[in-house]
């Protein structure tokens, strides 16, 4: 357990929870009453305050604007079978976004802040955590550079904030993918394996144009050769072939080192299905689809958890994946999730903090 920091709380007067339709939420468009947020100054965090959800003002010249000093985190909390608040694995983010930050040169948010802001956040907005099967509540950590400085350096100012949103499930349909063989989402040495703003506007021009095409997301390739899967738009990617789990290393630094990535090979090595974290080749995946060895194919990620895949595109083919009634394995992965989210089963990995 972290220590709890003492933090300035102003309530919103009046709750905005009424005006939501909890039957219809639009993903990432409806926020919760109150934010969390600190500052960074003197090359240290202070003022840790909890205020209504409202807007900032910043001068023009601030620099995270310009040069892109931002970085971020998603997550998720859950209502367990006893009504209780849950989050999954809070620690991974805090751990990831510091891991951003250094890559950014920004400062690093000491552990007690980061929970503590969590913890006094969701406990005043604990109502908007809904209790539907696959809604949950959406939290969005991040920090950014607030220096009005218009030359290029590392910024000595920053804010650290943490607002919430109502979502329900994400994905619903299987998705059609096609991979990327020209735009390049990272490459090494770069910062593909940061959760920072830039490699998202990045991929904004590439998935548009798939998109256009009928192609839900990308399966981004190496930057060097387009020869080997990276991952795919929010997700982390995995290909089920001849019965073991292949999914991309990240060796290379050049994707996100998923959570929900990581718990999803936990569990099935803990389940004695082979598991190889390797470069792999889009080659080897299309030769899989076509003689009939790739079982399945699917990423992962916050946001859907499990979101199957059932055509991949390549240079110009439609291949077409097995059918939803096969996917055994990654069924059996999003039902194991959602059970430990839930508390329906035992927490043996300690993966469930308890707000
Ligand atoms: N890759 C990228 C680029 C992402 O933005 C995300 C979402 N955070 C993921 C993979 C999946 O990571 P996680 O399982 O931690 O949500």
């Amino acid at each position: 357990m972290t220590d709890i920091l003492p933090i300035e709380i102003t309530p919103i007067s009046q709750s905005r929870i009424n005006e939501v339709d909890f039957s219809d939420l639009k993903f990432g468009k409806t926020f919760s009453d109150h934010m969390f947020i600190a500052d960074y100054s003197d090359g240290q965090w202070h003022n840790l305050q909890i205020l209504p959800y409202q807007p900032l003002s910043f001068g023009p010249a601030m620099s995270a604007l310009h040069y892109g000093q931002a970085i971020f985190e998603g997550m998720k909390a859950y209502r367990n079978t006893e009504n209780e608040i849950v989050v999954f694995r809070p620690e991974a983010n805090w751990e990831r976004l510091n891991h951003s930050a250094e890559r950014l040169c920004m400062p690093s948010i000491p552990k007690d802040i980061f929970m503590s802001g969590l913890q006094q956040l969701l406990q005043l907005d604990a109502k908007w955590v809904p209790n539907k099967d696959g809604s949950s509540l959406y939290i969005r950590p991040f920090m950014f550079a607030t220096d009005e400085y218009v030359g290029i350096r590392p910024s000595d100012n920053y804010k650290f904030i943490i607002f919430t949103s109502p979502v329900d499930a994400y994905y619903s349909q299987p998705l059609r993918v096609r991979v990327e063989t020209h735009y390049t989402r990272a490459s090494e040495g770069g910062t593909g394996f940061a959760k920072t703003a830039g490699n998202y506007a990045v991929a904004l021009y590439p998935s548009k144009i798939a998109q256009a095409e009928g192609y839900q997301q990308l399966l981004w390739t190496d930057a060097k050769e387009h020869k080997y899967f990276e991952e795919s738009g929010t997700m982390n990617l995995m290909f089920i072939i001849d019965n073991k789990l292949v999914t991309p290393s990240l060796e290379h630094a050049t994707i996100l080192s998923g959570i929900t990535r990581n718990s999803v090979i936990t569990l099935a090595k803990e389940w004695g299905i082979p598991v190889e974290e390797r470069r792999v080749s889009v080659a080897e995946v299309i030769e899989a689809a076509k003689n009939g060895t790739l079982n399945e194919a699917f990423g992962v990620g916050t946001a859907a958890v499990i979101a199957p895949i059932i055509v991949i595109n390549h240079e110009g083919t439609d291949y077409q994946l097995p059918a939803m009634e096969t996917r055994v394995l990654s069924k059996r992965l999003g039902k194991a999730l959602d059970d430990i989210k839930h508390s329906r089963v035992a927490d043996t990995h300690n993966w469930v903090y308890k707000i």
